[in-house]
């Protein structure tokens, strides 16, 4: 675990003695946080980050995760795409069957804490224990929320509306609801695994054992495979972007166990990309945080060619590395990327194939976009200001009496 005092180097002590001070006035409070996950995705990875240091700061944080069944991720899924957007059917008997897997969780998890802290729609549910089990109950939306689909927001807000608070990741996923809304974005940890400083032999290595070559362009994606991420579409500018200059193109990422559709949209990949020895499709382990790391630093341009985006913490990543990003300018990526400041934002494979042959071509405008992408990645999405704004919200929920809209 880091010391929170080594992250004084890159935001400055006060910051971290701000903490300090927040944290005096939750001490030994508790603080359970549920999601249906442990490995994959950007809930896990902010979790993992996050539990160790609110217990560093002297909170007694904790976090626990659902059980669910192949059909109880299927439904999961489904409704994920559906508040994303994409037109998906959902039956009477999935939603009977999301209420009962609730159900079963509450009777199962030990549910006993000041504040219950419950990540994204497959653990909502849960506070149907709200009367039994008492304490405040925050319900932190990691979803783009832009577009829902309406059968599913519906039966979402009969639970939304029970909770004392919801959170959201970017202004534009807020909605019409009776209870608070609180704006706090995501971010990442700056010293962990996937985000420290390597020195060139160790990427070197890493990146050569991954078949590259490191003297050429290398170009990539780190996601899951889904298909709001647009693996395919990835493929398909890279081709574009092939006939005019060389580079190889890394489509890099892992499963979570709540999401089922990794695999279907891996063999779409693969066979999009044919028998091409420069694009490399990596299906990586959980916990392979240097192996991302050391990909991130060893490209030259990343990509976050996303159709929807909650947050999109691999573009705070690639940024935080200085690396110019081209991103799908959806969700919470503006947020991060201001146009042609802090990177590039996109709305389709012309225009992100147009933008990539400028970046390979204009390494000294590229460097700049990185440059500026870190600075904003610091001031903005680095964890400090993430648990500052999560203790501020926790003295909210618990005092709420006594303290005025923060
Ligand atoms: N990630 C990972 N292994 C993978 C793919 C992704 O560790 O194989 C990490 C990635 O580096 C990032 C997080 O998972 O930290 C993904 O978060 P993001 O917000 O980008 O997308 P999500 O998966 O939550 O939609």
């Amino acid at each position: 675990m880091t010391d929170l005092n080594n992250y004084s180097d890159i935001v400055g002590s006060s910051t971290i003695n701000d903490l300090h001070k927040i944290a005096g006035k939750l001490k030994s409070k508790r603080i359970l946080n549920v999601n249906s996950t442990a490995v994959g995705g950007g809930v896990a990875e902010i979790l993992t980050g996050m539990i160790p240091m609110l217990q560093q700061l002297g909170i007694d944080a904790k976090w626990d995760v659902i059980k669910g069944d192949e059909k109880f991720f299927n439904i999961t899924k489904k409704m994920h795409n559906a508040l994303h957007g994409t037109a998906t059917e959902l039956t009477k008997d999935d939603f009977e069957y999301f209420k009962e897997i609730n159900q079963q969780n509450a009777k199962n998890m030990e549910l006993d804490s000041d504040i219950f802290f419950i990540h994204d729609p497959q653990p909502i549910g849960l506070i149907n224990e709200k009367k039994i089990k008492k304490g405040s109950w925050a319900w932190r939306c990691h979803i783009d929320f832009t577009s829902p689909q309406k059968d599913v927001i519906e039966f979402l807000n009969s639970y939304i509306e029970k909770y004392d608070c919801t959170v959201f990741s970017a202004p534009a996923f807020s909605r019409k609801l009776s209870v608070l809304q609180v704006l706090i974005s995501p971010s990442i940890d700056p010293l962990a695994d996937k985000n420290k400083e390597l020195d060139d032999e160790t990427i070197k290595k890493i990146v050569e054992g991954f078949g590259l070559d490191m003297k050429r362009h290398i170009v990539t994606q780190i996601s899951r495979f889904d298909y709001l991420k647009d693996p395919v579409g990835v493929v398909e500018v890279y081709k574009k972007v092939k006939k005019y200059i060389d580079c190889q193109l890394v489509l890099a990422g892992g499963g979570a166990t709540d999401d089922p559709e990794g695999m279907k949209v891996l063999a779409e990949v693969r066979d999009k990309a044919g028998n091409d020895p420069d694009i490399h499709i990596l299906f990586l382990d959980p916990g392979s945080n240097i192996e991302i790391n050391a990909l991130q630093r060893a490209s030259t341009v990343v990509l976050q060619k996303s159709l929807k985006e909650g947050f999109g913490l691999t573009v705070a990543e690639a940024l935080w590395k200085a690396k110019p990003v081209i991103a799908g300018a959806v969700g919470g990526i503006p947020l991060q990327i201001k146009h042609q400041y802090s990177g590039i934002l996109s709305y389709s494979i012309d225009g992100t194939a147009y933008y990539l042959k400028q970046l390979l071509n204009e390494p000294e405008y590229a460097k700049e976009l990185g440059i500026n992408g870190r600075e904003h990645i610091r001031e903005n999405f680095l964890i400090t200001r993430h648990i500052r704004d999560y203790m501020l919200m926790f003295l909210y929920l618990l005092y709420r009496k006594d303290v005025v809209y923060f």
